[in-house]
């Protein structure tokens, strides 16, 4: 595994990179707005190093004596992806569930389109070329993001149809094509190296629905980041934005040139690629709703309410959403499927339960973190006020006793602001809503995936004393699922 400065230096790439409303950031590594999350991602580099994360992080030893970053191994059985599982879900809680990708996820990306590069049934070079990368980023930790590549807003608008897309294709030679055009917001690209670019983009190669991937430095690339999420400048007063706001942003290709080695034909059935990640994105608002549940029991402590009747009520409500949410997470590990070339996939019939369970779930796990705090939520003091010599005992009064200082409960009460009333927050939940294409997604995988529609229908009808018709209803599960926009060209 390359370490965190490795990773630091990588980033000094050239790359072309603008934050709204910063402007230009030359170095990513180094700027206000972006230095923290480059810290972040090269503590993650750097964790795999760390004894006390070993067992976690790192499988047992291979034959040759190797243990190897779980981030890097393609899953082959329940017990690999109830491993890789857990190496998500316990980094992801570090941050509170605010770094999303990771080069792990970028590792489920590569092997997502490996596997739909193999399902098509196209040249063999796709394949061989999506493999050859996969094994590049398992040798070199090189960090990978997704972009879908469906068309934003203005390009939706344009009067001719067929310039309702993000990218075209202006040329191409035996070595590879030149595309145009900008893409939609996407996770990380400032910190990443590498961007996926999915078939949303109507591009096709032998005519095939194409894949490609495109280096952030490449000649011609710019990344433009949204703002960074509002914060205090009293890392006391934000801890969570100070340091875990992942940037998303846009990437704008002019003229960029793209080997064919980097063009893939993939599957475009819609579980093809994404496969793993939605797995990895429920390990994530898990550990965000554990880091709720969390911040909820401390609380409880810290407010004096543990024998507080409706108190525990609220905590037993959150509970629940999080048990059920585990629940799912260890069906889908322990029932998976698997793909034709022997790769475990977790359960998508589990696990997209447990997506729409959260889905329902988080905004009343939002509204229970606030309501048990009270007013203390919204008023506790950051640092730099229980340092003022006109206010530190006062404060002190208000806010300390119990077991705790003043100092400690605020900063409690900090954290708990900054994960469900913060800007970042906002950005979080913006972030589910669209990512791995919200509610209807979820639902869309669940229909899909589930199994057991005309069992259960002429299961019934065995209750009714006459003869009944046999009732086929499975079209429901393979009808092929409604696009959300009509396609380009459309
Ligand atoms: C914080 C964040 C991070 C993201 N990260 C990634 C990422 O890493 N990779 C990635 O590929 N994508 C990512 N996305 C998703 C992507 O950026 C877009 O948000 C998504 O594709 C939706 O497109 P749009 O935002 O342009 O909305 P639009 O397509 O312009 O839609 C605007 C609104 O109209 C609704 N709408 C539009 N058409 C229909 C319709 N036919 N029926 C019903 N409702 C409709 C949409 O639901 C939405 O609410 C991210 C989004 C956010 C907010």
């Amino acid at each position: 595994m390359r370490t965190g400065a490795e990773y630091r230096e990588a980033l000094r790439d050239g790359r072309k990179v603008f934050v709204m409303g910063e402007g230009r950031v030359d170095d990513v590594t180094t700027h206000p707005a972006t230095r923290a999350m480059v810290e972040q991602y090269a503590a993650w580099y750097d964790r795999h190093s760390d004894p006390a994360w070993t067992d976690i992080l790192l499988t047992p030893a291979n034959a040759a004596g190797n243990r190897v970053p779980w981030a890097f191994v393609p899953p082959r059985t329940s017990a690999d992806a109830i491993a890789i599982g857990r190496a998500i879900q316990t980094t992801t809680f570090l941050s509170a569930g605010n770094i999303t990708h990771t080069p792990l996820y970028g590792h489920l990306i590569a092997l997502g389109v490996l596997t739909a590069a193999q399902t098509r049934d196209a040249r063999p070079r796709h394949a061989a070329n999506a493999m050859a990368y996969r094994d590049a980023i398992a040798r070199t930790g090189r960090f990978l993001t997704f972009c879908g590549g469906a068309a934003v807003v203005g390009q939706r608008m344009r009067p001719d149809p067929k310039d309702r897309v993000a990218v075209k294709r202006v040329s191409e030679t035996d070595k590879g094509m030149v595309v145009r055009g900008r893409l939609g917001m996407h996770t990380s690209p400032a910190f990443a190296e590498d961007v996926y670019v999915g078939a949303l983009t109507g591009l096709e190669i032998d005519g095939h629905p194409a894949g490609f991937i495109v280096p952030v430095n490449a000649p011609g690339v710019t990344i433009l980041c949204r703002a960074a999420a509002t914060r205090d400048r009293d890392p006391n007063v934000s801890p969570l934005s100070s340091q875990y706001d992942e940037l998303d942003g846009q990437m704008w290709l002019d003229d960029v040139f793209i080997p064919w080695e980097r063009v893939f034909a993939v599957d475009p059935a819609p579980e093809a690629i994404p496969r793993w990640l939605r797995w990895h994105h429920l390990r994530g608002w898990l550990a965000k709703a554990e880091f709720t549940l969390g911040l909820a029991l401390a609380l409880t402590d810290a407010m004096g309410l543990k024998q507080n009747d409706s108190t525990v009520g609220y905590v037993v409500d959150l509970i629940a959403e999080v048990q059920m949410v585990r629940s799912c997470l260890t069906a889908a590990e322990h029932d998976p499927e698997f793909t034709p070339s022997g790769y475990c996939v977790p359960n998508h019939a589990h696990l997209a339960a447990g997506g729409i369970s959260l889905f329902r779930a988080r905004q009343l796990m939002s509204e229970i973190l606030r309501i048990i705090p009270g007013s203390s939520l919204v008023v506790a003091p950051g640092g730099g006020d229980l340092d003022m010599p006109e206010l530190a005992a006062g404060l002190e009064e208000v806010f300390g006793g119990g077991g705790y200082s003043a100092r400690q409960r605020a900063a409690l009460l900090r954290l708990a602001w900054d994960h469900v009333s913060s800007g970042l927050d906002g950005r979080e939940s913006a972030f589910e809503l669209h990512a791995s294409g919200g509610m209807p997604g979820w639902r869309a995988w669940l229909r899909r995936s589930f199994g057991d529609y005309n069992s259960l229908a002429n299961g019934v009808l065995k209750a009714i004393d006459l003869p009944m018709p046999a009732i086929d209803v499975a079209g429901i599960g393979t009808a092929p699922v409604a696009p959300r926009r009509t396609p380009p060209g459309g």
